[in-house]
């Protein structure tokens, strides 16, 4: 626990409850659901050793599951040296509600090993990666129909892959292995749009926020995305999307990018491409020729901006510098950047805060299409594609005909009709599905922060909106 000032910040986990707390302050649960819901059913703690250069390492893993009122539960799996159990309980409780927000079927899970990947080559990877899935598989705590993995900050396709091959190893019989864990590759199972997911959801989000004026107005904004000045925090898997998308198709101009080892910052904006190709080639972002260059990373939180996007660690905005955050909006890409503290200095001066469960949301719903695809055996789009397309042909056609017929010269104009003509293939229809599930799920919660009195952000909202499915799904099975 932090202390600024003779304020307590509150953990992580208790930044969730609390935030929890003061949505169930305003409804009408039965006596003893409430807690049914806020509690963490279990957590699982695994220590396991691994042979490597030369002498046995030990290592250890947890996997959380909050709820189960829906199986499998789901959630990802986190690398990195910070992993503990209050972390991985607060991140397995956002699952829940996150499940429920955007209406995907699971309950919420999350899992983390204390790790520093970059410690390690890829061989070694793998065989920690293998033996840790390896406890969890012996425990059902990865498996179809029970516990579904997916990637989290230190993870991706490569390590979702180990894990899909351990436990098809160990189950051998079981034609639906695959669907253990998502975020897979697509050579091994994976679906087109998941690496991307999460930060195409970020975008989704924002332009949903545009589209009403009441909410733009109500961060004291105006106009669209276009032209809009943007600070990324983390140019990892959520981030750099998030921002590529933003800058590449919605105009948004990339003022600011903060990482591990400082901060670059442009009044004429960062090329997230060419960014994000200089960390992968010198790890970090010191040295990068066409910006300016900070060490002290955080301090660009503060910066001048309209749209803050934290993607990287939970608790980056706390109560140690909350008050000093200049933009109006802030969009949670990561999962709990802002801290319970931080969140009620934001309100007060009216900073609009897109919450985490919803605007991280876009990486399960995709997960759900994947699990749904492995389940299904069959690539979407796979049977109607050019069933469609011929449909198209057959009218496109008859109305050329017609103009013809009739002495007309009339056309239609070759971009139209090769737009037309295309049927959806498996990323167009991820992304239809991505776009409406995040813009009914905004509706959602903007229906309760326009429509009740007693709400007046959009996190509350989230919660009000989240829990009330949890509790009708408990009310409906008589618990
Ligand atoms: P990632 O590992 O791909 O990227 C994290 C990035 O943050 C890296 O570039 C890293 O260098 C940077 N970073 C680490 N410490 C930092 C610091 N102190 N200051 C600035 N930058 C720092 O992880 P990710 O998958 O993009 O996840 C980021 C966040 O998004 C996490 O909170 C995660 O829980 C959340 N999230 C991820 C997904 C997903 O699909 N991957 C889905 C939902 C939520």
């Amino acid at each position: 626990m932090a202390s600024t000032m003779g304020h307590k910040e509150p953990s992580f986990r208790e930044s969730v409850d609390l935030m929890f707390n003061r949505a169930v302050a305003l409804m009408d649960l039965p006596p003893g659901l409430e807690e049914k819901i806020r509690v963490c059913n279990s957590t699982y703690t695994v220590r396991f050793g691994v042979r490597l250069r030369g002498q046995i390492h030990t290592f250890t893993g947890y996997r959380s599951v909050h709820s189960e009122h829906m199986e499998p539960v789901k959630g990802g799996i986190r690398y990195a040296t910070a992993v503990n159990q209050d972390e991985v309980e607060a991140l397995a409780a956002l699952m829940t509600y996150k499940c429920a927000l955007v209406e995907a079927p699971f309950g919420g899970s999350k899992g983390g090993l204390c790790i520093d990947p970059r410690e390690w080559d890829q061989h070694e990877l793998e065989q920690i990666t293998r033996r840790f899935a390896y406890e969890l598989i012996k425990r059902d705590l990865i498996a179809p129909a029970q516990n579904v993995p997916a990637p989290d900050m230190g993870t991706g396709e490569r390590e979702m892959a180990w894990m899909a091959d351990q436990f098809a190893r160990m189950n051998t019989t079981d034609i639906n292995a695959r669907a253990c864990v998502t975020g897979k590759p697509l050579n091994a199972g994976g679906i087109s749009g998941r690496v991307e997911a999460t930060g195409r959801g970020v975008q989704y989000a924002l332009r949903e926020f545009f589209r009403d004026k009441r909410d733009v107005d109500k961060a004291g904004m105006s106009g669209t995305l276009d032209g809009k000045r943007v600070i990324v925090q983390g140019l990892g898997n959520v981030g750099f999307h998030a921002a590529k998308f933003l800058q590449e198709e919605d105009g948004c101009i990339i003022t600011g990018i903060i990482e591990r080892d400082g901060a670059l910052y442009s009044d004429d904006g960062l090329n997230v491409q060419a960014v994000r190709d200089w960390i992968v080639k010198h790890g970090g972002v010191s040295g990068y020729p066409d910006a300016r260059h900070t060490a002290e990373g955080s301090a660009v939180l503060e910066h001048e901006c309209d749209i803050l996007v934290p993607a990287a660690l939970e608790g980056v905005i706390n109560i140690s510098n909350a008050d000093r955050i200049k933009a109006p909006l802030i969009i949670e890409a990561a999962n709990g950047p802002v801290t319970a503290g931080a969140d009620d200095i934001l309100r007060e001066k009216g900073t609009v805060i897109i919450p985490d469960m919803y605007a991280n949301a876009g990486g399960v719903t995709v997960s759900y299409f994947e699990w749904v695809k492995n389940l299904s055996h069959i690539r979407f789009g796979r049977m109607q594609r050019r069933q469609e397309e011929s449909r198209h042909e057959l009218i496109v056609n008859e109305l050329e005909r017609l103009a013809e017929s009739l002495g007309s010269t009339w056309s239609l104009t070759p971009s139209f009709k090769e737009r037309y003509l295309r049927g959806a293939g498996e990323l167009e229809l991820v992304r239809s599905g991505l776009d409406d599930t995040m813009r009914i799920a905004y509706q959602e919660m903007r229906n309760v922060w326009h429509g009740r009195d007693d709400v007046s952000d959009l996190r509350t909202a989230a919660y009000l909106v989240s829990i009330g499915k949890v509790a009708a799904s408990y009310q409906a099975k008589g618990l």
